[in-house]
C-alpha cells in the first residue's frame, strides 16, 4: 500500500495532472452555484444546472459515464459490477458573504492553498475523488464494483437531491461522502427541534424575544417591561430606562447546537434576572431558567449518555411569545439508539406535568455503522497509512449528507493538521477565504485510492 500511495502522490504532482486539476477546479469554482428555487427543468436555478453540466462534461472527458438526474443531482460512473460504491459530494455552495481577501468565485492559488468558495465544501473534495479514480483508470486497476460519484445540487438547503436520486436509481451498496474531515465518521446524532408554550406571558412584559436560529444557543435575549422595581446590576445584563418601561437585554455566549459546552444561554440570564429581581415571576420563566442552565436535557427528563456518541444535547435557540403565551424553541441532538418518538413523548409529558404544551418541529434521524464493519476498517486503515494522527472512527452531533442515504458515512476530505492556516473564522467551510491545501488534495487522493483498493478486497475476497 505504501508503494501505491507513493504512486498516487507522483500522479497528483505530475505537471499535466496538476494543471488539469487546477483548470477543472477553477472552472467549477467560477460558477456561483448557490442553490435556489428554480423554475422549469433547472430545479435549483441556472447556476446549479451549469455547475452540474460542467462537472459531468469534465468527468465524461476523462472516461466516466455521465448521468443527469433531472438537475437534482448527477452521476459519474466508472467501471461495472453488480454492486456499486458511492462517493457522494455536492456542487452547490453557500453564499460567499463579505470580508474575502480574494475574489470568492475565482480560484486563487497561493502559498500551497487553493482559495475560493467551494474549494473545501464541497467542489474540491468532489474533484479529488474524481482524480483518485483517474489514477485507478490510468493504472488499469479493475474493481469488482462500479464506482458512482453522486453530484448533489441542494445539499446546503435541504438535500432533496439525494431523495430524488433514491427515487430514480438504486442506492449504492456502500457510500462515503467527502463533505467532512478525516477519519471516518461512523455516526451522527439524530436532530429535532420542539416548541414549548410556557403559560401566560406576565402582563407587565410588553415584549420578549431572543436568539436567531433553532440550531444555536441564543446569545442574546431581551424584554420590554413595565415595573416599579429598580433592578440590580448583573454581569451580562444591561437595563435601559425608556421612560415608563425598562428594556432589559441579556448577552450570553452562542454556540452551535451540537457543541454547546462553552456556551452561556442569554435566555437563562434573562429569565433568572426577571425572577430574582421580582420584575416578573411565573412558572414558565422559572422553568426556562432551569432548562437553559444545562444542555443535556435533564430538565425535560431526556438526558442519555452512551459510549459511541457521548451525551444527548438540548439547547434553547429561540425565545418569544405566541398567542399571549411565553414560547421557546429547543434543539435536540439525540443518540439514535433511542427512538425519536420515545424522546418527544417524554418531552411532551414533562411539559404537560407543568401545565405547558410541547410540540415537535420535525426530526432528521441519525445513524450509526459498526466500527467492526470491514468497509469501515478499510477506510480507517487507509487513513492510518496517510495521516499521522489518531484515526479512530468518530461520531458527531451535527448532520451531513451521510444521513440521507443508507450505508453512507462521512469521510474526508480535510485533515485537521492543515486546517485554520489563515486564522480563526477564516478558511473553513462557509467561511470567508475558504481553502483546501495542496497537501490535503494529495493526501485525500491517496486515502481515496487506498480505500477503494481495500474495498476491492472486501468485495472480491482477494
Ligand atoms: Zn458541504
Amino acid at each position: 500500500m505504501k508503494d501505491i500511495a507513493k504512486q498516487v502522490r507522483e500522479f497528483m504532482e505530475r505537471e499535466d495532472i496538476k494543471a488539469q486539476f487546477e483548470a477543472d477546479l477553477a472552472s467549477i469554482i467560477s460558477i456561483p452555484s448557490v442553490s435556489e428555487k428554480g423554475d422549469g427543468k433547472y430545479v435549483f436555478g441556472e447556476n446549479c444546472a451549469r455547475v452540474l453540466d460542467t462537472t459531468l462534461a469534465i468527468g465524461e472527458k476523462y472516461g466516466f459515464v455521465p448521468e443527469n438526474h433531472d438537475y437534482y443531482c448527477g452521476s459519474l460512473i466508472y467501471g461495472e459490477g453488480e454492486k456499486e460504491i458511492g462517493i457522494v459530494s455536492h456542487l452547490d455552495v453557500v453564499p460567499c458573504g463579505g470580508g474575502w481577501s480574494v475574489e470568492p468565485y475565482a480560484l486563487t492559488v497561493k502559498d500551497g492553498l487553493y482559495i475560493g468558495r467551494g474549494t473545501e465544501d464541497d467542489k474540491g473534495p468532489m474533484l479529488i475523488s474524481m482524480y483518485a479514480i483517474r489514477f485507478l483508470m490510468e493504472k488499469g486497476y479493475s474493481l469488482p464494483f462500479a464506482v458512482r460519484m453522486i453530484l448533489g445540487c441542494d445539499e446546503e438547503v435541504g438535500s432533496t437531491d439525494l431523495r430524488h436520486f433514491a427515487s430514480v436509481r438504486e442506492v449504492p451498496d456502500f457510500s462515503f461522502t467527502p463533505d467532512s474531515g478525516f477519519p471516518v465518521c461512523i455516526g451522527e446524532k439524530g436532530i429535532f427541534s420542539f416548541g414549548i408554550l410556557l403559560g401566560k406571558k406576565p402582563a407587565n412584559i410588553l415584549e420578549i424575544g431572543g436568539g436567531t436560529a433553532s440550531n444555536s444557543v441564543a446569545d442574546s435575549a431581551y424584554c420590554v417591561v413595565k415595573t416599579d422595581v429598580t433592578p440590580n446590576e448583573k454581569e451580562g445584563i444591561t437595563v435601559e430606562n425608556m421612560g415608563d418601561t425598562l428594556r432589559i437585554t441579556a448577552t450570553g455566549k452562542g454556540a452551535h447546537a451540537s457543541l454547546p459546552e462553552n456556551s452561556l444561554s442569554a435566555v437563562k440570564l434573562l429569565c433568572e434576572y426577571l425572577v430574582e429581581n421580582g420584575i416578573a415571576d411565573t412558572e414558565g420563566l422559572r422553568f426556562l431558567a432551569k432548562a437553559c442552565s444545562e444542555y443535556k436535557g435533564k430538565t425535560f427528563g431526556i438526558d442519555k449518555e452512551d459510549k459511541d456518541f457521548g451525551y444527548l444535547t438540548c439547547i434553547c435557540g429561540l425565545l418569544g411569545e405566541k398567542e399571549g403565551e411565553l414560547w421557546a424553541n429547543f434543539n435536540v441532538r439525540y443518540i439514535p439508539y433511542v427512538p425519536y418518538e420515545e424522546i418527544i413523548a417524554t418531552v411532551k409529558q414533562t411539559a404537560a406535568s407543568y401545565g405547558f404544551t410541547a410540540y415537535s418541529g420535525g426530526c432528521s434521524e441519525g445513524y450509526i455503522m459498526s466500527s467492526d464493519d470491514p468497509r469501515i476498517q478499510a477506510l480507517t486503515d487507509s487513513c492510518r497509512d496517510i495521516i499521522e494522527e489518531d484515526c479512530a472512527p468518530y461520531t458527531m452531533g451535527d448532520g451531513t449528507y451521510a444521513r440521507y442515504m443508507k450505508n453512507t458515512v462521512a469521510f474526508g476530505a480535510t485533515i485537521s493538521a492543515y486546517r485554520g492556516l489563515l486564522g480563526e473564522g477564516k478558511g473553513g467551510a462557509h467561511e470567508r477565504d475558504e481553502y483546501i491545501s495542496r497537501e490535503e488534495v494529495i493526501r485525500a487522493a491517496q486515502i481515496f485510492v487506498l480505500s477503494l483498493l481495500r474495498l476491492k478486497k472486501v468485495y472480491s475476497g482477494n
